[in-house]
């Protein structure tokens, strides 16, 4: 078989820019460090390196002021080798083409990781859904799922939840990609349970994320009860995981949000906080609490800090001052390379993205599975179908780790590469 004669030689055509986080550039710098070690073909390295598929469309859509307004959106498909390519939506004001391919190639490695048969994809628009009524949510997108429906499909590209995009707006897409006047379920997951959607579905990235913490506990022979852990971002994943470490005795110090932050050395009862997001929309000014910062957050003492926000969040400027023996990182790309370099020097266990937030991506494989067969699960069944795949992903990347002696992420990305060259090798496209 035809190797490489390492990866140099291939002209790298993203350069790093110091100054500048994009997480595209970060994405295949993190690809480039899997391939090395892996000692890639240049066929599959070059395969794997760029998107299958980038589309931009800009998507007109009437206001309720009368006013029309025209929103750019994206579909990025990086890759479609082991089954179709899979991935949430987001609505972002900061959403762009390299974020869009960056969140898609890590949908690859992370469908790879725990083994289930997709590729890697992800959407966005650029809007802000904070300032746009119900009305203009469900108009962009019907509009925004009518300019990608040629590209997406049940056995093609099937979208699901981010960022600012919930069951609702899944439902939107269900009935906007309706079929000779039927709803086909399985073009999207997350949806509501009435069309379709899978028990265990809403909590899915934040049960999975437990899954795997409690693994890591007993990895590292810790008890959670009692621990202190800081929450940054109160969204699905944060809010979800909040309740699950909460219930195993852990003490919640500090969470924040897009509109601020708040901190209590007693602890943060999530149920009753996320009462509150419920009526207010923000965590701010939760009752016996002090205002807190992102950066405060991120140098707390405490033992375990979850980023569940955006990327990019623990980076060269705050990594010296993580205080936490473990990051779980419930958001996508929340630590950039530079903070992995400092992270790994302080011997803090990054639990990475791309294993530790799989649970959503796995409730997703089996509520489209469930639409394929129109049979469903029991909500039992479904956590444990999981579980057994967290935990099995989690042991097979610690395997990896001790293998090759590297760090958690590194291990990830190796174990998924390598998964999916060795596809690419069977199939003969190598
Ligand atoms: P969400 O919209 O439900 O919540 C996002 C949360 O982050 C909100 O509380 C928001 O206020 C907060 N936030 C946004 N920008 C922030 C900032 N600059 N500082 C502090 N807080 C900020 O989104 P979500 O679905 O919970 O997703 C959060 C992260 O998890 C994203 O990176 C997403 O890609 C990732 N993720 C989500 C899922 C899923 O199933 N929803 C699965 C895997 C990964």
């Amino acid at each position: 078989m035809a190797k490489a004669e390492k990866i140099k030689y291939i002209e790298p055509v993203i350069k790093r820019r110091e100054e500048e986080y994009d997480p595209f550039i970060e994405a295949t710098l993190q690809f480039e460090n899997a391939a090395d070690y892996l000692d890639l073909e240049p066929l599959i390295y070059q395969r794997l390196k760029y998107p299958e598929r980038e589309l931009t469309v800009h998507i007109p859509v009437s206001l309720d002021n009368g006013n029309a307004e025209t929103f750019t959106g994206f579909r990025v498909q990086h890759s479609t080798i082991r089954g179709p390519s899979k991935g949430g939506i987001r609505y972002s004001p900061d959403a762009s083409l390299s974020e869009c391919k960056a969140l898609a190639s890590w949908m690859t490695w992370k469908c790879a990781v725990i083994n289930i048969p997709f590729g890697g994809g992800k959407g966005a628009v650029i809007c802000d859904p904070t300032k746009m009524s119900e009305n203009e949510l469900k108009k962009l997108t019907k509009q925004y799922i009518s300019a990608i429906r040629d590209i997406i499909g049940p056995f093609k590209d099937i979208p699901a939840p981010d960022m600012f995009t919930n069951s609702q707006t899944m439902a939107w897409i269900a009935d906007a990609y309706k079929q000779n006047g039927q709803i086909e379920p399985a073009v999207v997951t997350g949806k509501p349970i009435l069309l379709g959607g899978s028990l265990g579905r809403e909590n899915a990235t934040g049960t999975g994320l437990y899954y795997v913490l409690r693994e890591a506990s007993k990895y590292l022979d810790f008890s959670l009860a009692g621990k202190k852990v800081a929450i940054l971002g109160f969204g699905n994943v944060g809010s979800s995981i909040a309740k699950l470490v909460h219930k195993a005795g852990c003490k919640i110090t500090a969470v924040t949000d897009i509109y601020g932050g708040i901190y209590s050395d007693k602890g943060i009862d999530p149920a009753a906080l996320k009462e509150q997001v419920s009526k207010t929309g923000s965590i701010v000014d939760f009752p016996e609490t002090e205002p807190i910062d992102n950066e405060s957050l991120i140098s707390l003492p405490c033992d375990v800090l979850i980023p569940a926000a955006v990327e990019g969040q623990i980076n060269k400027n705050n990594a010296n001052d993580v205080k936490a023996k473990i990051i779980l990182e419930g958001a996508n790309g929340p630590t950039t390379l530079d903070a992995d370099e400092i992270l790994k020097e302080k011997e803090t266990l990054v639990i990475p993205d791309i294993l530790a937030n799989a649970g959503g991506v796995m409730v997703s494989y089996l509520e489209w599975v469930q639409n394929l067969q129109r049979f469903f699960f029991s909500e039992e069944e479904v956590l444990a179908k999981t579980e057994k795949k967290m935990n099995q992903a989690f042991w097979d990347v610690i395997k990896t780790m001790k293998d090759y002696k590297v760090s958690m992420r590194e291990a990830a990305y190796i174990l998924a590469v390598g998964r999916v060259a060795e596809t690419l090798r069977v199939l003969g496209r190598n």
